[in-house]
């Protein structure tokens, strides 16, 4: 059903995370215009080449994005709540996602289901995801029916009802996403203790999808009063996005969203903080379900939003020239040269209000065993400490980027979802419009310098996913275990079994 929300675990979670990248921005920005937060009397206007994004806040303090797209008669709407998992009280975990599953389950105003069989009829779609910092819900209908969604939308944001009699069941179903997502995957149980292991005063040590033990304890009044506390309009973001005009969505804003009274104040976002991290650790799992082991190393680094300027674009190049696609070097070295890998890669977790992750892993090939991966890996982080990257490297890397503005123009959802993203983790539109004049700012002395500042084995966390009648990882190769491999050698998936920094939530089509 509708949301999973396990960030860290699956390999879902990664492709998302990996799609949204802070790299892989929607438009290339030639804006100069210098922004602020937007108030309620501000209309913002920001110069794209083809249309404009247009941000304005109705008087309750809902925030409404406007992003025009005529290329059909398509929209979007996506409206994201200020709160995720990590604003969880102690105790609570998983409350933000039961919320959401919770949110389906019917008004004052209409009964459960009649959202989605409205949406169902016209040939729409929807979905609804948790994350640690947001959790946001959206549709994307024919524009005629804007309205109607919008409706429904607005209605559930301060007229559900929540009577043991749906709540109880639903809790069932949300232990059984957590024992199908997590208790049937050891990579995901894993991905669990690195975080936690990483994080251990931040609130991103604790799964999105919660403990199993405080999931069971969730009541109704626990759904209800984080409903009260954060479903009020000045802690949402809504963003249309598709063929629409900036009156249109204005109109119909102030008559659906307009009318819903401010239900709470929400204070400032204020969490623990990580302390700088001070020892290299480790962490094993050993479990008989494992088939290929596997590692992978997750850095402790400055998320897009709190990143010194400058950092954030060299983290995402960095990752890019290590280990993000056929050209970087871990594929090269490891896939290609030595053939020692079957999977090796790199990818930064930009997206987060507080701290990111910078990830590295890698999976034996052949007669290659764990240590050796590992060995190598590190050695192409040393190297890249040591002596940089090239011209050709950083200009390769800048191309990819360029490429995928382009293609993320082709998906309305992901330029919808890039931006709202970025307003709901402190970002702004500005941010997010100028991500490609500062990834081309980018040099390669930067990109040496976050290296060296973060790649530091005492901000790291290794998990180890190990067969269980292995004894060391020394051992572990393709032949000493029980799993399959294609015999032909080739390299069968570079996707880590555990994707220990997706904090995006991994989301399945509720229809
Ligand atoms: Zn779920």
């Amino acid at each position: 059903m509708i949301a999973a929300t396990l960030r860290r675990t699956l390999v879902p979670a990664l492709a998302l995370s990996v799609a949204f990248a802070p790299g892989v921005l929607a438009r290339d920005a030639q804006t100069g215009t210098a922004q602020t937060e937007p108030t309620a009397s501000d209309v913002q206007d920001v110069a794209i080449p083809d249309e404009r994004v247009t941000s304005f806040t109705l008087d309750n303090g809902l925030q409404v994005v406007v992003l025009p797209d005529r290329r059909a008669p398509v929209v979007t709407q996506m409206i994201y709540y200020k709160v995720g998992a990590a604003d969880e009280a102690p105790g609570e975990s998983g409350v933000a996602h039961f919320l959401e599953h919770l949110m389906f389950k019917g008004t004052s105003n209409y009964p459960e289901g009649e959202f989605s069989q409205r949406i169902a009829e016209v040939g729409g779609q929807e979905n609804a995801f948790t994350t640690d910092d947001y959790t946001g819900y959206y549709q994307q209908v024919a524009s005629d029916q804007l309205e109607m969604i919008m409706t429904y939308e607005a209605d559930r944001m301060s007229n559900l009802v929540l009577t043991d009699e749906v709540v109880l069941p639903e809790r069932d179903v949300i232990l059984e996403e957590r024992r199908m997502r997590v208790g049937n995957e050891p990579g995901a149980q894993l991905s669990e203790i690195v975080q936690a292991t990483l994080f251990a005063n931040s609130p991103y040590g604790t799964p999105v999808i919660g403990w199993e033990d405080e999931i069971s304890s969730l009541t109704r009044e626990d759904a209800i009063a984080f409903y009260n506390k954060y479903y009020t309009p000045s802690n949402a973001i809504l963003l249309i996005a598709g063929d629409v005009t900036v009156d249109q969505v204005r109109e119909l804003a102030e008559k659906t969203y307009g009318q819903i009274e401010q239900r709470a104040e929400v204070g400032e976002r204020e969490r623990p903080m990580e302390p700088e991290p001070l020892a290299e650790r480790t962490v094993t799992l050993r479990d008989a379900r494992v088939t290929q082991p596997s590692f992978n190393t997750s850095y402790l680094v400055p998320s897009a939003t709190t990143a010194e300027e400058g950092e954030a674009p060299a983290l995402d190049v960095l990752s890019d020239v290590l280990g993000g696609g056929t050209t970087s070097r871990l594929y090269r070295d490891l896939i290609v040269e030595k053939g020692i890998a079957a999977g090796a890669g790199a990818y930064y977790r930009s997206s987060a209000l507080e701290e990111g992750v910078f990830v590295v892993y890698g999976t034996p090939r052949g007669g290659a065993n764990l240590d050796t991966v590992e060995d190598a890996v590190k050695a192409e982080i040393d190297e890249l400490i040591e002596n940089g990257i090239t011209e050709e490297e950083l200009e390769r890397a800048k191309n990819r980027v360029r490429k995928g503005v382009i293609y993320l123009r082709d998906s309305q959802t992901a330029m919808a979802r890039r931006f709202a993203t970025a307003l709901a983790t402190g970002r702004t539109i500005e941010d997010v419009e100028t991500w490609p004049e500062r990834i081309e700012a980018v040099t390669v002395k930067d990109v040496q310098a976050v290296a060296e500042r973060y790649l530091k084995p005492e901000r790291s966390v290794t998990g180890y996913l190990l067969p269980e009648q292995i004894e060391s990882a020394e051992i572990a190769t393709p032949e000493n275990t029980t799993g399959t491999q294609d015999s032909s050698g080739a390299r069968q998936d570079s996707t880590p079994a555990m994707s220990p920094a997706g904090n995006v939530a991994d989301e399945e089509s509720r229809s």
